[in-house]
């Protein structure tokens, strides 16, 4: 009889649970969507505002410059900077609220092409640099939003060439053979910088940008935040592991 009356006591305390766990995901279901509403509430309304700024500012450079000194036109200068710099920081919050927002459209997608669309747009950059891009194998087909996984695959890989300071840079593109049916899991591989264990999770929030990394050129550091989101949205997952110094793979997972 104590048997069953502590296991009546641990059904209901795992019921409660349950319970407890199910408002838990609600709210947070609603939390995030009032965040999407809220970035895109908030950075629309800044947009216009800032507009003005920027316009304002750059018309004092073109129609005063003669009667402004050489320090007022360099402030000038730096204040259109920071106007076009938040312009960029808005248009991330904006461009990552509305991914949370819009249906994905599914479609059969040729990873292939996906990638080499991505490569011709990167070229220049890819020439410059001379970076060497490795694809050791045809990559699948899969059911994705194309557009999206685009910017997936647009992100890291720009990410890879960018976040290296080797004479010979070098990106690799594939995916892991499956020991289950899917989902399959993608790598973007490089032999750039790397990222201190501690980094490891955090570079995936928000407009985090790891300090000391100016020289590598201008970012939001929105990129991966957008990056795990898309993945996210597929019902997928997205990791990195990396040696400081050595370089850097990072992994997500996608259904065939
Ligand atoms: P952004 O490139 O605009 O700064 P991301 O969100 O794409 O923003 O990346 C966030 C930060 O993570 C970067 O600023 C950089 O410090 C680090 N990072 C991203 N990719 C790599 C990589 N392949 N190797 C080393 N560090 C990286």
């Amino acid at each position: 009889e104590a048997v069953l009356e502590l296991r009546g006591a641990i059904v209901s305390i795992v019921l409660r649970q349950a319970d407890e766990l199910a408002k838990i995901n609600i709210e947070l279901e609603r939390s995030n969507t009032e965040l999407d509403a809220f970035a895109y509430i908030a950075s629309h309304d800044l947009k216009e505002p800032l507009r003005g700024i920027h316009n304002y500012s750059n018309f004092l450079i073109e129609d005063y410059a003669q009667i402004l000194n050489e320090e007022g036109v360099s402030k000038l200068q730096t204040l259109v900077r920071l106007t076009q710099r938040m312009e960029d920081l808005i248009n991330s919050l904006l461009h990552f609220s509305r991914l949370g927002r819009v249906e994905l459209a599914i479609s059969a997608t040729d990873l292939n092409i996906v990638v080499q669309q991505v490569l011709d747009l990167l070229s220049a950059r890819i020439e410059e640099t001379s970076a060497k891009i490795d694809i050791p194998r045809a990559l699948p087909i899969i059911n994705c939003d194309r557009v999206q996984v685009t910017e997936v695959f647009s992100n890291l890989i720009s990410n890879a060439i960018k976040y290296s300071d080797r004479p010979q840079k070098w990106v690799e593109i594939g995916y892991l053979d499956a020991e289950t049916e899917s989902p399959i899991v993608f790598y973007v591989r490089d032999n750039g910088i790397g990222i201190k264990e501690r980094y490891l999770d955090s570079i995936f929030r928000i407009f985090k940008r790891l300090h000391g990394q100016n020289q590598y050129g201008g970012g939001t550091g929105a990129g991966l935040t957008i990056v795990k989101k898309i993945v996210e949205r597929h019902g997928g997952k997205i990791w990195v592991e990396s040696t400081y110094g050595r370089g850097s793979t990072f992994y997500f997972t996608l259904q065939a």
